[in-house]
């Protein structure tokens, strides 16, 4: 039957449309980078909604991030007069951390449970290992971590995982103790989230029906990085009467490190017998250059499925290849580059992207942009809730929640410092095992003068309890600043200026997140007991849990209503999460977003992997070097390397319009100097669709020597053609340069300084020369330009060594 016409499908092609449109049945989009699968999903759900065929409340969608959730809701909010409050929209976490928080008596959590970030985790597992006396060099914290969540990835328990020998006894021990530990004190980590939400489906029927009732609809952007846990809990949910309706692409599959399977994808077509399958085949993204790198690069891959790519946008402008001399030159470039973009080009900033395979990679970059003054943000790195100040803050808050939090308890107890030593700790930490009581509530029963301390703390946090009675989220976090003494504490160092302004931004974030999610701000904020266990009855009798919906379906197994479900809702009582416990959950859980800055023109830094699903005008792709990208890590083995040509491949598609590739000679990075092959995905992308901005050195695998010998110099390169989608005029690009003109991509030849000594003699490979301490010997190969290049030299008696000839006192012999 043909589809009923609706506005909706407006500007779509024929296959988008199809799958907009596929009847109720499970269905896989299988389709390249920017041919519209999310718009697709997204107008997928509107058309649904539109069309009547479902509620709001039935449906479920999964994205990648939780900026890409509240896009999705805005785009659909925008296009439908519809309340979509009900709507199940998020990450994987998010959504499980909803369904714990409804059902969390079934799923043997407190109400209040804490969620621990990677970098609690890893310190809830190190205290573990000092205090059963584990060898911690045998089993880093790091390592027992990686194991634990592995298991939970795979839905093991500590009973369900296979022992070995004696080491993986040993790691089983310590995630059977560290599985007890978080159940004392009601905190899950990121995959005990997915877990918990499992088994609950799993083992608990009444629950499994009623959301396999409501879902109707259960739709999955990115599935190609789904892992086997989320299969699972996928599987779980989707009834006889749901759709499953997936989108990915397996080019674009970059998680297989975190236990991402692109086995789902054929899994799933077999265990749901899916009966449709569709491809998408036209981009809509990027300019014909920039795809046609992507697609040859990405054919270099063995494991493919096998799609095709094409655009009917033309050519544009070839890609832009730059060679610097080192990380900083690199730096220069870019944000001259920028500036142009956005003073000339008119690019608005947070169109400009700059992608890169690893955090360390920023920092140069960053520093480059501050000296700048062009504004940019990072995503990714340490992100804002992780700031160790935000930390702190947060562990009070969280201590005024959750008091038997010793995660919290012990990042904070001394902090800002009261005396209280390590010993003290360690004798609360002895007595509290003993009594197998939380350190909290241990302290209180601490003698001599380390309880005096320790009590005086627990008071801290009781008085600061209940004066925070009656007050707004925001106020509660003011008063904490004040009370715990961190603002006093980072007013008197030094570099503390930064600290106390992102404070005063979590409780700007604490206000904001009050008006989004819709509690009223003169509600309170907190539990009324002093040991913080019960949750505000306040906001219950304020309508917010009133309507529970699912509590509602649960008992009568109706057919799923329209209502919009609080987010965060106890189905057992009733009961609402207090705004300071949601907002806990939403720092844990939105770490990634750094609202601090939202809204403002940015140049945006972020990790390739942070970067998927996201597209940008001009995007600049750094440091492709061998050993960085790709990885050291990866490029050993076959599967390594084609993972990171997958994530090489998610960069490229990223842009629209203009890219940027650049690599550098040298690299400090971890402390040491690195000299560079450029990355063999440089070579990967046809000739002609490249324009290198610096002349094109020896491929890859041809010699430092070689490569270093035209090193270059990055302030003096072409200008852009006047066919640029920018309209810059090549004239005034680089006054003085002769301009290209695309799409004529020809080298042209640049004159560059020859390499010096610091006397100013030039130098080339194969002279001879003397230096004063190390004297004969032999050039190698020499890198950069004028006297801010490098040499190679083999000396007679001292062996080879590279030499920074701004300093080296070398002179030529010959
Ligand atoms: P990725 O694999 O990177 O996640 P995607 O397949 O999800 O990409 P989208 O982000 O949905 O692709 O779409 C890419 C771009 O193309 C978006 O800007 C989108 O609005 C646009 N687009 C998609 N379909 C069409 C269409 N039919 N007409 C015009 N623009 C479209
Ligand atoms: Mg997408």
């Amino acid at each position: 039957p043909s589809p009923a016409p609706s506005p909706l499908l407006d500007g779509l092609n024929a296959e988008q449309a199809a799958a907009v449109t596929l009847p109720d049945a499970h269905a896989l989009i299988l389709a390249g980078a920017g041919s519209g699968k999310t718009r697709v999903l997204t107008t997928r759900i509107a058309w649904l909604l539109h069309m009547g065929r479902v509620s709001p409340g039935g449906i479920l969608a999964v994205t990648f991030t939780n900026k890409a959730a509240r896009e999705m809701q805005a785009r659909l909010g925008a296009m439908l007069p519809l309340n979509i409050r009900g709507m199940w929209m998020g990450t994987f976490h998010g959504l499980c951390n909803r369904m714990l928080r409804a059902h969390h008596q079934a799923a043997q959590l407190p109400a209040t449970f804490q969620i621990l970030d990677m970098q609690d985790q890893q310190s809830a597992i190190k205290r573990l290992i000092k205090q059963f006396g584990v060898d911690e060099e045998r089993f880093p914290p790091k390592q027992v971590m990686w194991f634990i969540n592995g298991c939970k990835e795979e839905g093991m328990r500590p009973g369900d995982v296979s022992v070995r020998d004696e080491e993986s006894r040993k790691k089983v021990e310590l995630y059977q103790l560290y599985q007890d530990q978080c159940q004392r004190e009601g905190v899950v980590d990121f995959a005990e989230l997915l877990l918990r939400s499992y088994e609950l489906l799993r083992d608990h029927a009444p629950i499994r029906d009623h959301y396999q009732r409501r879902f109707r609809h259960i739709l999955v952007d990115e599935f190609q990085d789904t892992n086997r846990l989320q299969y699972l809990w996928l599987k779980q949910l989707a009834g006889t009467g749901s759709s499953v309706f997936a989108v990915g692409d397996d080019d674009q599959s970059i998680y297989a490190f975190r236990g991402a399977r692109v086995g789902n994808m054929a899994d799933f077509v077999r265990e749901f017998d899916v009966q449709h399958q569709i491809k998408l085949e036209e981009n809509y993204r990027s300019h014909g250059h920039i795809l046609d790198s992507a697609n040859a690069l990405i054919a270099h891959n063995t494991q493919r499925l096998g799609k095709n790519l094409r655009t009917a946008q033309g050519a544009g402008e070839p890609v832009r290849v730059f060679e610097a001399p080192s990380d900083l030159a690199e730096a220069a470039w870019l944000v001259d580059e920028m500036k142009h973009l956005s003073r000339d080009d008119g690019v608005p900033l947070h169109e400009i992207a700059v992608l890169y395979r690893s955090n360390a990679q920023s920092r140069v970059i960053e520093t480059a942009l501050a000296q700048s003054g062009l504004a940019y943000r990072v995503y990714g790195g340490l992100r804002f809730f992780e700031r160790a100040e935000i930390k702190h803050a947060l562990a009070y808050l969280r201590l005024l929640e959750t008091p038997s939090d010793d995660t919290s308890f012990l990042r904070v107890v001394n902090f800002p410092a009261r005396g209280i030593g390590a010993r003290s700790i360690e004798a609360l930490q002895t007595q509290a095992r003993a009594l197998g009581l939380p350190l909290y509530t241990a302290a209180k029963g601490m003698t001599g003068r380390a309880g005096t301390l320790l009590q005086s703390f627990v008071a801290l946090i009781e008085v600061m309890r209940e004066q925070a009675q009656g007050l707004s989220l925001r106020e509660v976090v003011d008063l904490m600043l004040e009370q715990s003494g961190l603002v006093e504490h980072y007013r008197g160092e030094r570099d503390g200026g930064d600290r106390i302004e992102n404070l005063q931004e979590l409780a700007s974030a604490a206000e904001a997140f009050v008006r989004l999610e819709g509690f009223h701000t003169d509600q309170a904020a907190l539990p009324t007991t002093s040991e913080g266990v019960t949750l505000t009855q306040g906001l219950a009798s304020q309508g917010l849990s009133g309507d529970a919906l699912d509590q509602a379906m649960l008992e009568s197994r109706d057919a799923p209503g329209g209502q919009p479900a609080p987010d965060y809702v106890d189905l057992d009582t009733g009961e609402t999460l207090s705004p300071l416990a949601a907002f806990l959950t939403h720092a844990a859980l939105e770490a990634g977003d750094n609202q601090a800055q939202a809204g403002q023109d940015a140049v945006q830094l972020m990790t390739v992997h942070a970067s998927k699903g996201l597209e940008f005008d001009v995007v600049f792709i750094t440091g492709l070097e061998e050993g960085l990208f790709p990885h050291e890590n990866s490029a050993a083995d076959t599967a390594g390397l084609e993972e990171e040509r997958r994530l090489m491949y998610v960069a490229i598609t990223r842009a629209r319009q203009r890219l940027y590739l650049s690599h550098t000679q040298t690299r400090l990075l971890h402390g040491q100097s690195r000299y560079n092959f450029r990355s063999r995905f440089l070579d990967e992308v046809p000739s002609e669709c490249v324009q290198w901005l610096t002349p094109k050195s020896g491929g890859f695998g041809s010699g430092v020597g070689a490569s270093l010998a035209h090193g270059g110099q990055y302030g003096r390169m072409p200008a852009w053609s006047k066919d640029s989608g920018f309209g810059r005029s090549a004239s005034n690009a680089y006054p003085g340069q002769p301009a290209w003109s695309a799409p004529n991509l020809t080298n042209a030849p640049l004159e560059r300084p020859p390499v010096q000594t610091s006397a100013g003699q030039a130098l080339r490979a194969g002279m001879q020369v003397f230096h004063n301490k190390f004297g004969e010997g032999k050039v190698l190969a020499v890198e950069g330009s004028g006297t801010d290049g490098k040499a190679q030299v083999s000396f007679t008696r001292h062996g080879t060594k590279w030499l920074s000839l701004a300093v080296a006192k070398l002179t030529v012999v010959e």
